[in-house]
Formats: C-alpha cells, sequence, structure tokens
C-alpha cells in the first residue's frame, strides 16, 4: 500500500498542511501505508461539510428506511470482503487473523443491528392534562464526532457510525494514528452506498493535533470518545468549553472473582482468554484475579500452565497472541515490569520481552502472571493494557467485592461461581457497567448495552442504550 487520503464530502483528499503519518506492521516494524496528517483546517472543512450535509434538504428529508437500507448495505459489503478487510486490521494492529476475522463480522453485526432500528426511533405521549396534548420526539442530535482507538479500530468506528446513521446524524471521524487503514476501507464502502456525499467524513492525523481540533470545535454536536482515561479527560474538557455532550469508554482493571464452587476448568480457560485477546490490549480485558484463597494455588497453577501454553506469534501467523501496537505501549509495560518488581512482585510466568526466533522486529510481550502484589500498589490499580493478570486472594464474600470495587475503574467483572443466589449479590454490589457470570463476554453481543461507571467512563455504547447518545430530546405541548 501506498499513500492513503481522507474523505470529505464524498472526495478522497489530502491534508492542508501536505504532511504524512507512516502506519506501520507491529510485527515486523515495516511501513504499510502513509495518511494525510490531519490539521485543524482539515477538521473545520470536515465539520463544516457534516454541518451543511446535516442541515442540508437532502438528508433532513431521507426516509429512515433508507438509511437503514444503507446500513443493511454496508453489513453486506464488509461480509463480501471479510478476508481482505480481516488482513488489513491484522496487519495494521498485529492482531491474529481469527480475532481479526471476528472483529469483521462484529462491524457487519452493528450496522445489521442499528439498521433495523433506523425506523423505529419513537418518542412518547405524555398525559399533562385535558386539553394539552404533550408529546417527545427523538432528534438527531447533529454532527457527531468519532474519536476511535487502535486497539479495536474497524469494530469501534462501526458502533457508533452505525447508531449514528441510523438515527440520521452527520459525521466527522477520525482513527486512531497507528491504525488508519480499516477506517479508510469502511470510507470506501460507504462511498460505494447511497449514502448522501458529507454525511460521513474521515479526517486522518494524531490525536493532540486533529484529535484535539475536533473535541474543542464549536461545529460539533456529540462527541464520543474511547482511549485513555487522560485523553477521555482532555476530551471532555475541549468539549466542555463549547458545552458539547461526550460519551467516554475509558478502559478498565477488571476483575474475574474466582468462588471455591466454580468451575475451575471454566473458569481459567476465561480467565487466560479475557487477558490473551488482542494481546491485552482490550478495555474490557480480565486484567485482575481475584481467588478465593482455599482455591488459590490449585487455580493460579491452572492458569500459569495455559499462559505459559499460549502461542505466540505474527498476527498473519493466526496463534494465539500477536504483538502490541507499538514501541511507546512497549516500553509502557517494560516500565511497569519494572515497578512491579520493585513492588514486591511474585512472576509465576513471563514478565519479559517474547525472545522466540523470528520475532525479533516485532513488540511481542509474554503472557504475564503476578502474584503477591499489594491490592493497591501502582501495578494492581493501573490499566497496563498487555496479556498481563495481577492476582489477589481473599475469604469471604465481603472481601471479595471490597477487592472488585478496589479501584478507580469500573468496566467489567467476571463472577465464577455455581451458587445462584451468591452470583447476583455479588453482581448487585459490584461497581461495574457490565457483569459476566460462569463467562467473560457472552460472545461480544453488539446488542448489550457497554460502559463504565467511576473513571471508566460515562454513557453507553453498544444495543438500544447508544441510540440516546445520538439523538437529543424535544418536548412539543399542544393545547387544544
Ligand atoms: P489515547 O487515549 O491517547 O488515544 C485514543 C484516541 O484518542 C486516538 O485516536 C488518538 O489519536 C486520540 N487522541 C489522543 N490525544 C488526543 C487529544 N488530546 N484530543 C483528542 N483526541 C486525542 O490512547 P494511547 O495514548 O494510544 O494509549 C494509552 C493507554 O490508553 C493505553 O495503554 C490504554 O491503557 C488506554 N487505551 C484504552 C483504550 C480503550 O479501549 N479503552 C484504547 C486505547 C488506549
Amino acid at each position: 500500500m501506498e499513500k492513503q487520503q481522507m474523505y470529505v464530502n464524498g472526495k478522497w483528499i489530502g491534508s492542508v498542511g501536505k504532511q504524512w503519518i507512516k502506519t506501520k506492521n507491529p510485527a515486523t516494524g515495516e511501513v504499510l501505508a502513509e495518511v494525510p496528517r490531519g490539521t485543524k483546517e482539515d477538521v473545520d472543512a470536515a465539520v463544516k461539510v457534516a454541518r451543511e450535509t446535516f442541515e442540508s434538504e437532502e438528508w433532513q428529508s431521507f426516509l429512515p428506511i433508507e438509511r437503514g437500507r444503507i446500513l443493511h448495505k454496508v453489513a453486506d459489503a464488509l461480509r463480501a470482503d471479510a478476508e481482505k478487510i480481516a488482513l488489513l486490521e491484522t496487519l495494521d494492529t498485529g492482531k491474529p487473523l481469527t480475532q481479526a476475522r471476528k472483529d469483521v463480522e462484529a462491524a457487519a453485526l452493528y450496522f445489521e443491528y442499528y439498521a433495523g432500528m433506523a425506523d423505529k426511533i419513537f418518542g412518547e405521549t405524555i398525559p399533562v392534562q385535558p386539553g394539552i396534548l404533550d408529546y417527545t420526539l427523538r432528534e438527531p442530535i447533529g454532527v457527531t464526532a468519532h474519536i476511535v482507538p487502535w486497539n479495536y479500530p474497524l469494530q469501534i468506528l462501526s458502533r457508533s457510525t452505525a447508531a449514528a446513521i441510523a438515527t440520521g446524524n452527520t459525521i466527522v471521524a477520525k482513527p486512531a494514528e497507528d491504525t488508519p487503514l480499516t477506517a479508510i476501507k469502511l470510507a470506501e464502502i460507504l462511498d460505494g452506498t447511497h449514502l448522501p456525499k458529507g454525511v460521513f467524513n474521515l479526517v486522518t492525523g494524531y490525536g493532540a493535533e486533529a484529535g484535539a481540533a475536533i473535541s474543542e470545535h464549536p461545529g460539533v454536536d456529540h462527541i464520543t470518545f474511547t482511549g485513555s482515561v487522560q485523553t477521555g479527560s482532555a476530551v471532555m474538557m475541549g468539549a466542555a468549553k463549547n458545552v458539547k455532550p461526550v460519551t467516554l469508554e475509558l478502559g478498565g482493571k477488571s476483575p474475574n472473582i474466582i468462588f471455591e464452587d466454580c468451575d475451575q476448568e471454566e473458569a481459567a480457560d476465561w480467565a487466560v482468554r479475557s487477558i490473551i485477546q488482542n494481546a491485552g490490549q482490550t478495555c474490557s480485558a480480565g486484567s485482575r484475579l481475584l481467588v478465593q484463597q482455599s482455591i488459590k494455588d490449585e487455580f493460579l497453577k491452572k492458569v500459569t500452565v495455559k499462559m505459559a501454553a499460549i502461542q505466540i506469534g505474527k498476527g498473519i501467523d493466526d496463534l494465539d497472541l500477536g504483538p502490541i501496537l507499538n514501541e511507546k505501549q512497549f516500553e509502557r509495560i517494560l516500565e511497569f515490569m519494572t515497578v512491579a518488581r520493585e513492588e514486591g512482585a511474585t512472576f509465576l510466568t513471563g514478565g519479559e520481552r517474547e525472545k522466540k526466533a523470528g520475532l525479533e522486529h516485532g513488540y511481542f510481550f509474554q503472557p504475564t502472571v503476578i502474584d503477591g502484589l499489594a491490592p493497591g500498589s501502582y501495578v494492581a490499580q493501573e490499566e497496563i493494557f498487555a496479556p498481563v493478570v495481577v492476582a489477589f486472594s481473599f475469604e469471604t464474600e465481603q472481601q471479595a467485592v471490597e477487592l472488585a470495587n478496589g479501584t478507580d475503574y469500573g468496566l467489567v467483572a467476571g463472577i465464577w461461581t455455581k451458587d445462584g443466589a451468591r452470583a447476583h449479590r455479588v453482581a448487585s454490589k459490584i461497581r461495574a457497567g457490565q457483569i459476566f457470570i460462569n463467562n467473560y463476554g457472552a460472545g461480544g453481543g453488539v446488542q448489550m448495552p457497554f460502559g463504565g461507571y467511576k473513571k471508566s467512563g460515562f454513557g453507553r455504547e453498544k444495543g438500544l442504550e447508544a441510540l440516546r447518545n445520538y439523538t437529543i430530546l424535544k418536548n412539543v405541548a399542544l393545547k387544544y
């Protein structure tokens, strides 16, 4: 691949600054392509187009069912080209092909799911008093901005784009600078439908430049952001200047809580999967293991054996674990390991760069299980974004809940027990947006609302809940 372009008003363009960003394959360090380094001026132009298109007669009178038909076409196009798109995602992010294929299918499912909703967005009638007809309208919010991270580039862009188009908005999207290629592919697919030009616009570029310009733009009506707490907070401050709403999905330090009566084999399998998927670079990764003291040694042994058996390789080799995204993230993980040692960690397995032959040029990190840290320690509290799980033990249900709730995050928790009453009791006490009982992920269903408590963010993506982000409510009262 060579130079790629941005997509604004149905046209493929470079940036006004005429500069480029290289995107690399994290498995080899090779340059895959160059994309325009979008500037504030590029963002201004894209927002202007999105605003004019939003207000245009064509888009305002576009039938909801027709929006749905377009979304169905996008789902079909993603599936028709799934193998090529998965390969592109694998090369750009490093993830194993099987995982990239699942991402493409999930992207198609988002378009399909929200396609069905396009003509089913209702208001309500509200009884007020005789002689007054009061009703609500759920209108599109306007120009929506989508700032996308690098861990699930196609999936995350698809989930919010599908919901935003279904509800009649226009879009300015920015993929992460490291992983822009499948976003460009999605723009190509949308370009091949009868979606009016200017509804979907894609600006590539750096976060501090194009991303910040989007966050602070007075012409944007809503921002959805997925990424780090620090950047999410910056996006929120930018949006606050113009009093614009944001939806923030900011990662976590999610626990798998293992009670002594659980199916240990299954729980151990999922504990491993939940931290290995996408090399642990998943906001909902199961990055803490809370194990009942009576089975701690036995259970950690099972997990350690499974982690040590994980096969590591390039995404295209399609083994269990691919590389970390880039050097910055890799160095960050090494720093975490240094701190863990200083904090008194015991490494049950891993903790180092993977030295397997053929992987020298990529950012490969060993699957790692850490024990012996204090629950309040830095490594036990912060999101590492790596195939690294930290283990703790508890005696009582109450202690399990306290440990689970004992970080600033609250995205996901897994509960493993055969005692149904206990499962629901614990689920009710955990401050997290999504609880899985005797599973972790439930197949990733696009139908399930997803988002955080505490510093994991607010607002919900996925499911019908996400439609609230992309609509604004109007109340109308008529006297008769
Ligand atoms: P980041 O949050 O900085 O990047 C995410 C997106 O935000 C990218 O598109 C980036 O270009 C954009 N961005 C960056 N700075 C911006 C700014 N000032 N204004 C507007 N947009 C901006 O993430 P990172 O630095 O690439 O990764 C650091 C850590 O963030 C990771 O180690 C991980 O802990 C966390 N993270 C979480 C998720 C998640 O899914 N929740 C995804 C990516 C990263």
